[in-house]
């Protein structure tokens, strides 16, 4: 296969070119540790073919260099200067490290990487896989930063119909994807159970013919479970995901129930799951509920206690979420916002936190981390639809709202409950070649091309990074949008050099932590049976 060699957090290489003389590293490094790159090469030695086409970015006085199959290396500057002159002799340690990561062009094996590029590809040739399917609009909660247009409970107008979720399965099992996840949002999903339930078996029984790897999951409040209903959901295999802001105070404060204490029983009712998985011989290592926190001003200094809230949940596993531009949350932006830097030092405290607890022997993971390590050391691509190129919208997953509407994505449709319905591309009336081919379709999937955006195609992060159109559309008013000053882009770029950082100067015993984040444990369990009943 590949002859792909991931390159860890190695020492610059001792046999490689000399450091820099104190001239060459007054020229290049004039504000103390940072590399000025401008100096270093002259473009007329440059010798094009010599490396294959790659990105770079300084790291104090260290370059990061990465190519388009996503492999990197870390180089002196004189050690990039030679690559770019095509001045590193065959047969030296340099040009072997460069060499087995696919920097030099001679070298690479064509065949082999491109069959490597295929299988990192693969959602490239297949249709959408996740079909995110809203319920209801109605809701019991009022949480300040919902996104979706939620109504009263009294609002059964607003309830998917038995005819649209069964012509949305139908839509959904058009797909050329082998998978089929279908997740069930809302409002609150589980207020309309019946329709909920009838998905499931519709599903069930259209599977029976179709043999799609097909898998079900709920994003739920927990707020109207109860033990028939758990019995039904854990009986039929679908996963469960629960929002959990942190501490009973924090959470309360922003997740507003009246019908009751929403911490006291979302924790109630994710300790019973857990439970139940256990007593089903589950591990209990993979199996848990998932629960996601949204992240609001009032959370900024309490990053220490919303890790030990989800450890002490019994979660192994944190996705510390920026507040999306979406819904209520951009109504409520002045008393729940805060600038992108907030948000970054939150996380990096967050996660440093998280670091020193992996340290101590507690197990945990920050999940935004272990997807980007997971590209960056593993070689893997987990289709996480907000981090590939070309983004999810329309080709990785598809919102279908109550009222028979298709939108590129869940935030597409979160658009249209501003009143813009930009991102819907079709009904469930259309059909699938109609909804995976129009112009709307066509235009979200360019938009998300990291190849077509100016600053993209040059940043040492474009192979592991990627685009969501909605975000731009909503934050700079074009698909594309730009990525000079977008907080988009501002985030991801923050967030990879931070791990960079710490990949970087990270000791046998971190890397191995990061390592063992990059492991993805595929949850067999929450798969139908393929084409049987
Ligand atoms: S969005 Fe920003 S960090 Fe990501 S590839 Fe583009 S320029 Fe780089």
């Amino acid at each position: 296969m590949s002859q792909h060699v991931t390159n860890g957090p190695t020492a610059l290489d001792a046999q490689s070119l000399p450091p820099l003389s104190p001239a060459e590293h007054d020229r290049l490094l004039p504000h103390g540790n940072t590399l000025q790159l401008q100096g270093l090469i002259d473009p007329g030695k440059v010798k094009a073919d010599f490396a294959v086409p790659f990105n770079h970015r300084a790291f104090g006085d260290k370059v990061l260099i990465s190519n388009d199959l996503g492999d990197h290396a870390w180089l002196s500057p004189l050690e990039l200067q030679a690559l770019a002159y095509g001045d590193v002799a065959s047969g030296t340690a340099l040009y072997d490290r460069l060499a087995s990561s696919n920097f030099i062009a001679a070298t690479v094996d064509i065949k082999a990487q491109a069959e490597r590029w295929r299988k990192k590809k693969q959602y490239l040739f297949y249709g959408p896989s996740l079909h995110a399917f809203v319920l209801t609009h109605r809701c019991n909660h009022g949480c300040q930063y919902c996104h979706s247009s939620i109504v009263g409970m009294e609002r059964t107008d607003t309830d998917m119909s038995v005819e649209v979720a069964e012509r949305s399965v139908d839509l959904a099992f058009q797909t050329t994807s082998p998978g089929v996840s279908i997740e069930f949002q809302g409002g609150e999903p589980m207020a309309n159970w019946e329709v909920l339930q009838h998905v499931v078996e519709y599903a069930r029984q259209k599977n029976a013919l179709a043999g799609k790897s097909l898998s079900f999951s709920l994003v739920t409040n927990l707020s109207l479970m109860d033990e028939e209903k758990l019995d039904y959901l854990l009986d039929r295999k679908v996963q469960l995901c629960t929002s959990l802001d942190g501490p009973a105070e924090l959470h309360n404060k922003i997740r507003i129930w009246k019908g009751g204490n929403s911490h006291e029983h979302v924790i109630k009712w994710m300790r019973r799951i857990n439970q139940r998985y256990a007593d089903m011989g589950l591990d209990p290592n993979s199996y848990r509920i998932e629960a996601l926190p949204t992240i609001t001003r009032q959370a900024l200094p309490h990053w220490k206690a919303i890790v030990d809230q989800y450890l002490d949940v019994g979660c192994r596993a944190i996705f510390l979420r920026k507040l999306d531009p979406f819904g209520f949350a951009a109504k409520s932006a002045k008393t729940l916002g805060y600038s992108m830097d907030e948000f970054l030092e939150f996380y990096a405290h967050a996660v440093d936190y998280i670091i020193e607890l992996n340290r101590q022997g507690i197990q945990v993971m920050e999940r935004h981390a272990a997807i980007m390590l997971s590209k960056i050391l593993a070689d893997l691509e987990p289709n996480y639809l907000d981090l590939r190129t070309p983004g999810g919208a329309c080709i990785g997953q598809l919102g279908y709202a109550p009222d028979g509407s298709i939108y590129s994505s869940d935030e597409g449709r979160f658009v249209a409950a501003m009143g813009d319905d930009m991102f819907k591309i079709g009904t469930v009336e259309d059909t699938y070649h109609q909804l995976v081919t129009n112009g709307a379709t066509r235009a979200a999937v360019m938009a998300g091309l990291n190849d077509g955006q100016p600053d993209c195609v040059s940043c040492v992060y474009k192979p592991w990074c990627g685009q969501q159109v909605e975000y731009n559309y909503k934050t700079q008013g074009s698909l594309h949008g730009r990525m000079r000053d977008s907080t988009w882009c501002k985030k991801h770029k923050s967030i990879f050099d931070y791990l960079m950082h710490k990949v970087l100067n990270a000791n046998a015993e971190d890397l191995a932590m990061f390592q063992r984040w990059t492991i993805n444990r595929k949850l067999e369990h929450f798969l139908q049976d393929r084409g049987t009943l």
